[in-house]
């Protein structure tokens, strides 16, 4: 109050003088909260599917543009916009928060997917490693990761400084995917960038690494299963103890909201938009006729919930303490 009532006061001149520390201030205050947020380690969230403990980390979260631009391509922007309001989401910006998840099976330490690595620090990403120390896991303790697919926000933690991320895993991953990337045909395409992250963080495992169909078992109780679509080879993992389930659903559908009241529009990740939409229509109507728990690697952290059929699309629950009694 003191300041403005100066700065109204004052002449132009001053005003001058004063505007350049004054604007360092504010940047000051503008980085303040971007310090604070790396100085805490990033959120983990843990829970046991029967005998699997489960802990979900945060590797980052960060604001992505229009949301028009990425789902409901081809709708009037309005349409879109109604819906996030409906929803009281804003409807400039949307946030995609990506989630790594560890099981730990008793036997085999199990991680899902990697984040955005090094290429994801600037941004505020690639928190991966942080978060596992802040849940009590080394690297060197995971013995398997598993790859959902080979987009930049799931393999970018691979590596790091060249060498190997998880020093003692093996790795698992769709034979069908980890074919379309290396393919020297994606060159002048598209696909190309993509697949220079698959030949910069993938390939060099690839000897460590079993590649797998739909159908086959991680370990005992981790199933892959079918969701092309989103990416070529993309799949999804269904965890099972004690009678308990959890649809790890990968990137089947990308927003809460968008994504799920409104399987069948079109989104800019999805590199077969139609296979996407039928993928996504499959898997949800399974997790919500069984009301079987999943975790979605972009849903709002902790990324987990279920889902209530509803309007030709499905309405979002996020867990609470189903898996705590
Ligand atoms: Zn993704």
């Amino acid at each position: 109050m003191v300041s403005l009532n100066r700065r109204v006061l004052m002449g132009g001149a001053a005003m001058a003088a004063l505007s350049a520390p004054m604007l360092m201030v504010r940047a000051a205050q503008a980085d303040a909260p971007k310090a604070a947020d790396r100085a805490a380690p990033p959120e983990t969230h843990r829970f046991k599917v029967g005998g699997f403990e489960v802990t979900v980390i945060k590797d980052g979260a960060r604001p992505s543009g229009a949301p028009n631009e990425t789902f409901g391509l081809g709708e009037p922007p309005r349409v879109v916009s109604e819906l996030l309001e409906q929803n009281f989401l804003p409807t400039d910006q949307f946030v995609n928060s990506f989630a790594p998840v560890l099981v730990n099976t008793g036997s085999e330490v199990v991680l899902f997917d990697t984040g955005l690595g090094a290429a994801g620090r600037e941004g505020g990403g690639g928190r991966l490693l942080e978060g596992l120390k802040a849940a009590g896991y080394a690297p060197e303790d995971v013995s398997i990761v598993v790859l959902t697919h080979m987009h930049g926000d799931h393999i970018g933690g691979l590596m790091e400084d060249g060498k190997p991320a998880f020093a003692n895993a093996r790795y698992i991953a769709g034979q069908r995917e980890y074919d379309f990337w290396v393919d020297p045909a994606r060159v002048g395409t598209p696909a190309e960038g993509g697949q220079k992250g698959v030949l910069a963080n993938v390939k060099p495992l690839a000897e460590k690494t079993t590649f797998i169909a739909p159908g086959a078992d991680v370990v005992s109780g981790i199933t892959a299963m079918e969701a092309f679509g989103h990416s070529p080879g993309h799949m999804i993992y269904n965890l099972e103890s004690d009678g308990k389930r959890l649809v790890l659903t990968a990137d089947t559908a990308n927003h809460f909201v968008l994504s799920l009241q409104r399987p069948d529009w079109e989104v800019k990740f999805d590199m077969d938009k139609p296979a996407a939409a039928a993928a996504r229509a499959k898997v949800f109507d399974m997790i919500a006729a069984d009301k079987l728990a999943f975790l979605g690697y972009h849903m709002p952290f902790p990324a987990t919930g279920y889902v209530e059929k509803r309007d030709g699309g499905y309405r979002f629950v996020p867990k609470a303490y189903q898996f705590d009694i």
